[in-house]
Order: C-alpha cells, then sequence, then structure tokens
C-alpha cells in the first residue's frame, strides 16, 4: 500500500496520511485534493510511506491530483522546510503563505502560467557606468558561480539601480531568472517601466499583493516553468518557485516591510540570502543605510561589500542643518528657519518637502488646564485629531468620536491638538504661504486607489510647491526640481523603548533628505530638533553611515542586542483579562527550566511584560522575550519549548512564536 503524507494548512504541525489509490500518480511536491473531516482541502505531498500509524480503517484516500499546477521541486519544498523550521510553523502554513490564493481552491477555473505582455515600449538604453558603478557591477560578477552574497552600500543617488540591472543582464545572459525584490513603497509604475524598457525581450512578471488573484497565480506558474525571466516583486515574492533561479536583488535591503507581521512572520531579505546559499547563486542587497544585521556580515567578511559614494549624476549631496527649536520656537510647528526656506524656494519657483515623522507621535487632544489628553476607550491608545472630520480617531482599534468642546475630565475649553499631524501642518502652511501649491500624502490621503500616484504626478509635472507628508514620501521618488526638505517631530524616535529605533531613524533621516537637490540645484535639509546636539544628528549631518553603524554597533555589543544575540518574542492574546499573562508566566517557568538544560549557549529568558498595547478592543496582550547567543542552541531549545506549548490546552488564549521581531 502507499501512503502519501500531505502537508495542510492547518495549526496542526504535522503532516496528515492519505491512501493513494491505484493508478494514481502522485509524487513528493505534487498538490493534492485531500478530503478534511467533511470538507476537502489542497495540499502538498510532502513524503511517500508505506505504512502509516494511522488504523486503516481511518486512513482516507487522496481525492484527485491537481492537474494544471506541476509538482513543486525539491529546492523549493527545502526551502518550505526551512522557514517552517526557522520561524516555528506548520509546515502546511508555510506551504499555504506561497501558494496564491487561487491555487489553494479546491474548486477552480484552470489557470495558465503567463506574463503580461505589455505595450511596445520605448527600448532604453543603459548610461555609462561611473567608476564606482563598474567596480560594484565587477564586485557582484567575481565569482562565476556559486553563492556569493553581496552589500551594495550606495548614499542616495548614487544609481545603485543600474548596478542591480546590470547584475539582472548578466543572470539573462547566462540564462537564468532574476528575482528583483523591492520594499512596498517602492514598486512603483516607473521602476516596473525602466525595467521593461531596459528588458524589452526579457518576459517580466510583477509579483505583489494588489494583483487580482488570477494575475498572481499565472504570474507563480510563469516563474516556476521558467516562463517568466524576470519577477518584479514584494516580499511575498521570495517564497515564489523558479525554474532556473539565478540571481536575488534585494532593493532598501534594510526596510521594515520586508518583515511579515502577521502568521509566518518571515524576514524577505532573510529568506533571500538563506535561498541563494542553498540554489548556490548571486544575491544583492542594496541600500543607503544597510541593516546592522547585513552591515556587520559584511564587516566580518561574510558578504562581499560594494560601495557607491557620490551621486551618479554627479550632483553634490544635499547639506543637512538642524533647527535648534529650543531658540528658534516652532509656532504651530514650524520654525522661523525653515518657513523662511519655505519662501525664499516658492521664490525662485524650486519645491520643497515637509516630512512629519508621525511614528509614535500622532497629534493628541491635550487640556491646558489639567492635563487631561485624548485616550481611545475601547484600547489604550492615544486617539488622534482628524481636524476636517472634526473626529478623534483610534489608530489602532479604528474607534471614532467627535472632538468634544470641553474637556470631559474639568470642563475646561482650553483644548489644543498636540503633535503635529501631517493636516494641522498642511492648515499652518496654507495660512503662512497663501500663494503656494500644497499637497498632502499621507494614509488619508491616499486611500484612493491611484491618488497617491496623481499626486506624484502632480509634483513631476510642477504643479505642487510643497509636498507635505509622511513616510510614504521618504523613499525612491526622483523629483530634480525639487531642493529643500523639512523634517519635523523626528525626536522621538530618539527616546523610543525599540531598540531598532535609531536605526530606523537615521535610515529614514537619509532617505528623505537623499529627496533634495537630486537636479542641478544643490539640496538643503533641515531638521527642527529640540536636541542639535544629539550624535545622530550629526551623523546624519556628515551623511556618514559607516561612523553611525560603527557606533551603533559597538551599542548592541554592549547591550547583547541583534546581530550579537538573537531575540525571540512569544506573543500572547486572550479575552479575559489575566489569562495571556498567567499563560506566558507559566511558558517562562518551563523556558526557564529548558534553559537550564541548554547546551552550547545561553539561552535567557525574561520576565512577561504587557505587549505595547495592552489592551485592544477587549483584548488582553502580553509578551516574553528570550534571547540567546547562539542561534543553534535556540532553534533547539524552540523546538522543544514550541512542543510542550502546543500540548497545553489552551482553547482561550492565542499564541505566536517571532524569530527575529522587528520590535517589542
Ligand atoms: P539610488 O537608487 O542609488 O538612490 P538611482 O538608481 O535612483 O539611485 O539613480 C539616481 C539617478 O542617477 C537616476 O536619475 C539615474 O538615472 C541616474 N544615473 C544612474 N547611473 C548613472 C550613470 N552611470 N550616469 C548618469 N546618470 C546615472
Ligand atoms: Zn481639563
Ligand atoms: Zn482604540
Amino acid at each position: 500500500m502507499s501512503i502519501a503524507r500531505v502537508a495542510l494548512d492547518v495549526p496542526i504541525d504535522a503532516a496528515f496520511d492519505f491512501r493513494i489509490p491505484e493508478g494514481l500518480e502522485a509524487p513528493v511536491g505534487a498538490l493534492v485534493v485531500v478530503p478534511f473531516g467533511r470538507t476537502r482541502k489542497v495540499g502538498v505531498v510532502v513524503a511517500h510511506a508505506r505504512r502509516s500509524e494511522v488504523p486503516a480503517a481511518r486512513l482516507r484516500d487522496l481525492e484527485s491530483v491537481v492537474s494544471d499546477v506541476p509538482a513543486l521541486a525539491p529546492a523549493e519544498l527545502d526551502l518550505y522546510e526551512f522557514c517552517a523550521r526557522y520561524y516555528q510553523r506548520p509546515l502546511g502554513e508555510v506551504i499555504a503563505a506561497a501558494l496564491p490564493p487561487r491555487l489553494r481552491q479546491v474548486r477552480r477555473r484552470a489557470v495558465a502560467a503567463s506574463v503580461p505582455q505589455p505595450a511596445k515600449a520605448p527600448v532604453e538604453a543603459p548610461p555609462e557606468l561611473t567608476r564606482a558603478q563598474r567596480d560594484a557591477v565587477a564586485t557582484i560578477e567575481a565569482r562565476a558561480e556559486g553563492f556569493h552574497p553581496v552589500l551594495l552600500q550606495g548614499v542616495t543617488g548614487s544609481g545603485k539601480t543600474e548596478v542591480y540591472l546590470q547584475a539582472i543582464a548578466s543572470a539573462l545572459a547566462r540564462g537564468r531568472q532574476a528575482l528583483f525584490l523591492v520594499p512596498e513603497i517602492g514598486l512603483t509604475p516607473q521602476l516596473e517601466s525602466h525595467v521593461r524598457n531596459r528588458f524589452p525581450q526579457a518576459r517580466i512578471a510583477a509579483a505583489h499583493s494588489h494583483l487580482s488573484e488570477g494575475e498572481r497565480a499565472a504570474a507563480w506558474l510563469a516563474a516556476q516553468a521558467g516562463v517568466a525571466d524576470i519577477v518584479l516583486g514584494t516580499r511575498l515574492a521570495v517564497l515564489m518557485p523558479f525554474a532556473r533561479l539565478g540571481l536575488i536583488v534585494v532593493d532598501e535591503e534594510h526596510d521594515a516591510s520586508y518583515k511579515q507581521q502577521e502568521g509566518l512572520r518571515y524576514s524577505a531579505r532573510d529568506v533571500a540570502v538563506r535561498r541563494a546559499q542553498s540554489l548556490g547563486i548571486r544575491v544583492v542587497l542594496g541600500s543607503a543605510t544597510p541593516s546592522l544585521e547585513s552591515w556587520s556580515n559584511a564587516r566580518d567578511g561574510r558578504y562581499a561589500l560594494a560601495s557607491l559614494g557620490s551621486r551618479a549624476t554627479g550632483a553634490a549631496m544635499p547639506r543637512i542643518r538642524t533647527v535648534d527649536t529650543r531658540a528658534d520656537r516652532p509656532r504651530e510647528g514650524l520654525s522661523g528657519t525653515l518657513l523662511a526656506a519655505l519662501r525664499q524656494r516658492l521664490e525662485t519657483g524650486e519645491q520643497s518637502l515637509v516630512f512629519v515623522n508621525r511614528r509614535g507621535f500622532a497629534p493628541v487632544l491635550h487640556c491646558r488646564a489639567c492635563a487631561w489628553h485624548s485616550t481611545c476607550n475601547r484600547c489604550s491608545a492615544n486617539l488622534v485629531v482628524h481636524a476636517r472630520a472634526r473626529e478623534l480617531r483610534c489608530h489602532h482599534c479604528g474607534h471614532r468620536e467627535r472632538i468634544p468642546a470641553t474637556c470631559p475630565s474639568c470642563a475646561s475649553t482650553d483644548l489644543a491638538p498636540i503633535g503635529h499631524g501631517t493636516q494641522r501642518i498642511e492648515e499652518t502652511l496654507q495660512d503662512a504661504l497663501p500663494a503656494a501649491r500644497i499637497a498632502r500624502v499621507d494614509r488619508d490621503s491616499t486611500a484612493r486607489k491611484g491618488a497617491l500616484r496623481d499626486v506624484l504626478d502632480r509634483v513631476r509635472a510642477g504643479e505642487v510647491d510643497v509636498l507635505v507628508g509622511t513616510q510614504m514620501l521618504a523613499k525612491g521618488h526622483d523629483y530634480p526640481n525639487l531642493t529643500l526638505v523639512g523634517v519635523l517631530d523626528s525626536d522621538s524616535a530618539l527616546f523610543s523603548a525599540d531598540f531598532r529605533a535609531a536605526e530606523r531613524l537615521f535610515a529614514q533621516l537619509v532617505q528623505v533628505a537623499g529627496r533634495a537637490g537630486r537636479g542641478e540645484r544643490p539640496g538643503e535639509v533641515l531638521i527642527q530638533t529640540d536636541f542639535p546636539g544629539h550624535a545622530l544628528y550629526a551623523e546624519v549631518a556628515a551623511q556618514d553611515y559607516a561612523a553611525f553603524a560603527h557606533e551603533a554597533l559597538d551599542e548592541r555589543r554592549a547591550a547583547s542586542f541583534p546581530p550579537f544575540a538573537h531575540l525571540v518574542l512569544l506573543r500572547a492574546e486572550s479575552k479575559k483579562e489575566g489569562e495571556a499573562t498567567a499563560f506566558l508566566a507559566a511558558a517562562a517557568r518551563t523556558a526557564r527550566r529548558l534553559a537550564r538544560d541548554a547546551r552550547g549557549g545561553e539561552v535567557e529568558v525574561f520576565d512577561p511584560v504587557p505587549a505595547v498595547l495592552e489592551r485592544k478592543a477587549g483584548f488582553e496582550r502580553a509578551q516574553l522575550l528570550v534571547r540567546s547567543s547562539a542561534r543553534a542552541t535556540l532553534q533547539r531549545f524552540l523546538g522543544s519549548w514550541r512542543d510542550i506549548l502546543s500540548e497545553r490546552e489552551e482553547r482561550r488564549v492565542r499564541w505566536a512564536l517571532d524569530v527575529d521581531p522587528q520590535e517589542f
């Protein structure tokens, strides 16, 4: 009798056994339809067996093999098994995350591999490379074959894209496929058409979550069949199957959107490196501000390093300085220095960008009489003022209420927002610069599909003088006439509890500063701060990534944080007060016992703490941090710990392990 072990997308970490009926071919890797309870599911055959531990009477038959999807290759199964082990999730869930939704449906119309045929595009010849670009390409090409990770650190505007395109050209010339990963926000139509124009003969598939289900499935099959030469995609594309992959490029490799924040919490950058390693191919990680993890890998010689120190067009780097807001007190968020600089750009017909760092600092309503401020009564978050809608809104649970006329605590009418939302800055700017054409870009103003593109097109066409917005504006955009960037409210990140906050702030400021002066006229960047002497601002002003990284890595080493230690976060959530914490307290006791027996490195178990938002719409949430200096030890420890946690009958507590948490 022949048995197929099938991975299914269920929260049980085991494969399920099914009898293979006479005459049915169900090779390892095949997608199959199986009966499951009273329904049917699509799963993947991960192994064959002669006999099963399931009693013969309960063993059921495979129903059918999905005929229009070729079996997954051993290399892909190996990748998914790695992810399951590394991220501590059931294999079936990993495979489900890798399969487009359409291909997981039991009943559906057949899908065929296809790559959209673009309208005839103008063919674009590559520019002559700068010397630094040529050296970078040579570093990537240095090894003819085998695993070859390269970190490309290049200042903003240094022409990293051109280096990626050369690496892609070389992969295509060798008859291999290339996977080009970009952050969610980086996948602009401009980038897509740029790649198409450069490779008019190549079949290019896009892979991101905004495609229709049919398009996603077709692109996936095209990559698997080798019909697509280039796949341009966001993080989910790193799990796609490829017939002849020869290169992976990860642009803006430090970007937080490479980390999937729920379900299978994988880092697409890390998976890309692991995938390149097991396939024995090239992987290029590029950024102006690499993650400290990648930088230390390059510094220690595990990655080759290529650097681009100046702008490819010969444009000067922007001049960056701080505005001391203790002396030059901002009125409604804007200092006199910044306003004067904005006025001056308006007179010379240049464009400006006002960047409002809203992360962790949104405008809440504040009572000047009694110090009351607006908080959500459903969760512990601060309510944010939305002036136009005359509402207070919770950005965490969605609760809304009208802005009160008087203070709910002392009835004073002296209520005012603190912090500066983009809307308020937009209004202030319009008052101060009545002749300016101002456009705002944030999550609210771009909720409509295509809205972001419309605004950016207007900026490009010169129909906007001042652009106001959040991190959505920080990266990727290239406006030659934009010469001034003002930064507001970045101080809060200097004092965040998150150990990665400084790294993120540095990256964000360098990115946003990089929008200034990309054309002929030089750029200027003004950072408003109460802490002009802070070392981080000095390093941003000097645009010295290496100096910043050196200091930041020293701090990480002293505090035993990544990359000098590995972190795991156990998150728990319950509907009843106290249950999540009790679950974590028990989990911590188990962990300490296991940690005592851990060999080959120390495993350190912290105490459970309430999660950043301890109550989310009636939920209790808490978390527990575990740290270890040795990856292998931690991995073994996690395996045993998770088995014990899974065995506990905990219906009312939902929990998840996050290996390499991004914030906590
Ligand atoms: P980065 O991604 O490093 O910030 P980009 O790849 O966007 O930089 O390049 C910045 C600008 O420089 C683009 O307008 C690009 O067309 C131009 N550029 C790139 N390489 C060259 C080159 N070798 N010669 C002239 N211009 C170049
Ligand atoms: Zn009050
Ligand atoms: Zn809320």
